[in-house]
């Protein structure tokens, strides 16, 4: 079994030696702990340690642990998001980080619209420019952020991506660098999230400018599929 809140306090402490190299102070690094496929107990236990924010992948595993745990944690979602979901999403979740195309935001728009919320959502890119990624196109990720920002019910908040699995994960380096180049030419009020950095890459995320990243192996053990 693993021991959850050891294993929260040793990515912490990553965490910090990260951002002290790279000049900024670990408070202002979000930790985001990834519990797709995650039991509620285990949830519950990481809640108990110290975490603050989860991220979830499937919504109909989503809407069993909402119903669970409730809305003392702040719930991203982070997973392939179906137009025909939205509607769950935006009951469930504080930030939807997996945005990519206008439909889907502007669906989310008229849910949020409906629902009397304002939805704050990341644009996520794909910055590795592989085919079988989601995630706009590096080009186009500027104007989708302006485009988006006039849709009614929605608040952009960020950028997220994911580099490629590698088997060096210094060689991710330039992929974070090359988000963090599209985030800083984001308006002022679009610039609060840059949300990069995995288990096997989060260090070095952190080196090149995330302020959140998003980690399930390294709190809770390789997942059982
Ligand atoms: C599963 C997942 C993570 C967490 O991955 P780990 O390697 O287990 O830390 C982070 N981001 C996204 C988008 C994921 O799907």
């Amino acid at each position: 079994m693993q021991d959850i809140a050891k294993n929260l306090n040793e990515v912490k402490d990553r965490i910090a030696s990260a951002s002290r190299r790279s000049g900024r102070r670990p408070e202002d690094i979000t930790l985001v702990a990834v519990t797709k496929t995650v039991d509620i107990p285990r949830i519950q236990e990481a809640l108990a340690a110290g975490v603050t924010d989860i991220g979830e992948n499937y919504i109909q595993e989503s809407i069993d642990k909402w119903l669970a745990i409730g809305t003392g944690v702040k719930w991203h979602f982070i997973g392939h998001l179906q137009r025909n979901k939205a509607k769950n999403a935006v009951e469930i979740f504080d930030l939807i980080q997996s945005v990519d195309n206008l439909p889907l935001v502007e669906e989310i728009g008229k849910r949020a619209t409906a629902a009397g919320k304002t939805q704050d959502i990341l644009i996520e890119v794909n910055v590795s420019e592989e085919a079988a990624k989601f995630g706009a196109h590096v080009s186009e990720a500027l104007d989708m952020v302006s485009q988006v920002s006039e849709i009614e019910g929605i608040r952009v908040l960020g950028l997220m991506g994911m580099a490629p699995f590698l088997d060096n994960p210094e060689d991710t380096r330039p992929y974070f660098a090359k988000l963090k180049e599209i985030w800083d030419r984001l308006p002022t009020e679009q610039r609060w999230y840059l949300s990069m950095g995995m288990t096997q890459d989060f260090e070095i995320a952190i080196e090149e400018g995330s302020n959140m990243i998003r980690i399930g192996t390294a709190i809770f053990g390789p997942r059982q599929l």
